[in-house]
């Protein structure tokens, strides 16, 4: 979204709200020139992009957290409605903050937040895996940090 007052690509929304099925209104605020305007975007053509570690880029795929979810909570309880919900909260959250743009990283800690709410086996098994562990020091470490939750 260009500032229409001095094409500065940056800028942050102050409201946005629903004007259609697939169609939403924001009022955005240049963060260069503190201009204001406008935008009318359509969800579906916004698609959110993942950009993994090496640099390569992916679009935001469901299924792929679905996939890591179901691993992590083998055998927890933890229904597919809950990790639906989870991620539907997730796209929900980008799409507030109007992110077509996520790291790899960030997108692993929104998962990592919710998920601790939910079953907090599930949540080590998940960190375990997807923070990849150098030593067992630092797996210890965060396993000290969610005791003292
Ligand atoms: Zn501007």
């Amino acid at each position: 979204m260009k500032c229409p007052v001095c094409g500065n690509i940056d800028s942050k929304v102050i409201d946005s709200r629903p004007t259609g099925d697939s169609e939403i209104r924001r009022r955005r605020e240049c963060l260069r020139c503190g201009g204001r305007f406008t935008t009318y975007e359509v969800l579906e053509s916004v698609p959110i992009v993942v950009v993994k570690k090496d640099g390569s880029r992916q679009i935001f795929d469901r299924a792929k957290i679905l996939n890591g979810l179901n691993k992590a909570c083998y055998k927890r309880p933890v229904t597919p409605e809950d990790m639906n919900d989870l991620i539907n909260s997730i796209e929900a959250e980008l799409k507030n903050t109007s992110h077509t743009e996520i790291t790899s990283s960030e997108l692993g800690l929104m998962v990592m937040d919710r998920l601790r709410d939910l079953d907090e086996v599930s949540y080590v098994r998940f960190v375990s895996v997807y923070r990849e562990f150098s030593d067992i020091e630092s797996f210890l470490r965060e396993l000290e940090t969610l005791k003292k939750r």
